[in-house]
């Protein structure tokens, strides 16, 4: 097995390519990327912004079966889509691993979650307007973002399904829906659409939000 600090030491030459002001910093267990993110990016349709921001992203041994944690402490304070140790919410646990699902590599992380994060807040300050829609904060923009990604209103749906797939390694189109319809998962569509895309999430990233949800849904 790889150890992270040569994986990292590895990802950060792609990540140079294309942010060459950035530099990891290794102590001990702890592994810092820091310095100054550059970025020009354009989301359909809307203006192109460029633009820079010092971070800080703290990355746990577990990476990438964990989530990275981002720092900004200059021009985002008092910011509303942070979390309450100072990081910025780049979106749910699962939100998060649906992004980077494809690639759980650094640069992944930077291009899909840390630069549209930045875009929404520099655009939003200079237009006024979203360039797309973002979390409503705490319990109802957790609820809102299950409800729009399994289609549903019902919680205890949601997490059934993550349930199932944690303990699942595969599923069977002919078993039962966990969701509790009684039908087979063939025939309850959405929720066999819905472990479909769970499978393409890292247990870790479910187990996460289902703590979360846990613990902000009362
Ligand atoms: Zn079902």
């Amino acid at each position: 097995m790889i150890q992270i600090s040569e994986k990292l030491i590895q990802q950060m030459e792609c990540v140079n390519e294309h942010y060459p002001l950035l530099g990891l910093i290794i102590d001990n267990d702890k592994f810092i990327v820091a310095g100054l993110l550059k970025f020009c990016a354009q989301h359909i349709d809307h203006e192109e912004i460029s633009d820079e921001f010092n971070i800080e992203m703290h990355i746990s041994s577990a990476f990438p079966d964990d989530i990275i944690l981002v720092y900004e402490t200059e021009r985002t304070q008092g910011y509303e889509h942070k979390y309450t140790n100072g990081a910025l919410c780049l979106g749910s646990p699962l939100e998060i691993g649906f992004r980077v699902r494809n690639d759980t590599s650094l640069i992944s992380y930077i291009k899909n979650l840390i630069v549209p994060y930045f875009y929404f807040f520099v655009y939003f300050q200079k237009y006024g307007i979203k360039p797309f829609s973002d979390l409503e904060h705490g319990k109802a923009g957790l609820v809102s973002s299950y409800q729009k990604r399994f289609n549903t209103s019902n919680i205890s749906i949601v997490n059934c399904m993550m349930r199932y797939r944690l303990t699942h390694e595969r599923y069977n189109i002919n078993t039962r829906c966990p969701c509790g319809s009684n039908k087979i998962l063939r025939d309850c569509f959405n929720h066999r659409m819905i472990l479909t895309q769970l499978y393409l999430v890292q247990p870790s990233f479910i187990r996460a939000e289902l703590n979360s949800l846990k613990t902000r849904i009362k």
